[in-house]
């Protein structure tokens, strides 16, 4: 059972109702699955939501045997709970003639979460801007992204392990193999909170980090990838800074020991190494922290 908020209590256990039109997933319209937010049980499927336009989100059917009516202690609505957990979600209605099913789950959105369906296709994404753990920190949190792996590329000899790269002689950057669902974020989204959790001007170190394992580069995979980076950081230098980004065509990308995966989410601490700063002007595109 996850814990809850006292938003998510007061609606989930208490049967209270989220404020109309305030909800999270009322306009949402991804591909996946809508699961108890107290057990994770799944509830509702994306294909079956619909805009009702009530103000909460609506679903004109269930996941078979997820969802049970109880009459409702106003005695004319009938409330609908989560048939695992009993967690209030809301009411069903029938008889209103909005589709074709003739039924409307009105869910409140805390009573929910979300499960993505996985992607129908992924692409890939190598970028370079100091310690790993930093750079795998910020891009894991961006929406679309499925993967990010640490490691190693750009050097001269293959299957490099951490001691080789710490020696510096062997020309491998500290880098991250992004992968994601090029439906829900694209490459030069991925790219801009790049130049903004790296600092780009620093030649040969990144923050407390120095040397040219902590390079700031952008290994391309194609001639769009390259284009769209040479586009951003043509525009950082518009905005004044004095960008040393290599922009090169990747070679063979090498994992990094099982140690340094997820680094920061192991351990439960934040980045030391990186920090987000808006340099295209306007808000950074993703979170400070
Ligand atoms: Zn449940």
């Amino acid at each position: 059972m996850n814990r809850l908020t006292p938003e998510e209590e007061r609606v989930i256990v208490h049967k209270g109702t989220e404020r109309p039109f305030s909800g999270e997933f009322l306009y949402h319209r991804e591909k996946g699955v809508y699961v108890c937010r107290r057990c994770g049980a799944e509830l509702f499927r994306s294909e079956d939501k619909f805009s009702s336009g009530c103000g909460w989100p609506a679903f004109d059917d269930a996941v078979s045997g997820a969802v049970r009516e109880l009459p409702d202690p106003d005695g004319l609505r009938v409330e609908i709970v989560c048939a695992a957990c009993g967690a209030h979600l809301g009411h069903v209605f029938r008889g209103e003639g909005l589709t074709e099913k003739d039924t409307r789950h009105c869910v409140n959105s805390v009573s929910l979460d979300f499960r993505p369906a996985p992607p129908e296709r992924t692409e890939r994404a190598i970028f370079a801007g100091g310690c790993f753990w930093g750079v795998e920190y910020y891009l894991e949190q961006v929406p679309g992204v499925v993967s990010v792996t640490s490691g190693y590329i750009g050097g001269t000899v293959e299957n490099p392990g951490y001691e080789d790269v710490c020696r510096r002689d062997t020309g491998h950057a500290e880098a991250v193999e992004v992968v994601y669902d090029p439906a829900r974020v694209d490459y030069e989204a991925l790219a801009r909170r790049f130049f903004e959790i790296h600092d780009p001007t620093q030649l040969g170190r990144q923050g407390p980090d120095v040397g040219d394992q902590y390079r700031s580069a952008v290994f391309y995979l194609d001639s769009d990838q390259k284009a769209v980076a040479e586009k951003l950081t043509g525009k950082l230098r518009e905005n004044g800074y004095d960008v040393v980004t290599e922009i090169v065509p990747a070679g063979t990308f090498y994992p990094a020991e099982s140690y340094h995966q997820d680094y920061y989410r192991k351990h439960g601490t934040a980045p030391y190494c990186h920090r987000p700063v808006a340099r295209f002007g306007g808000e950074a595109s993703g979170p400070a922290q």
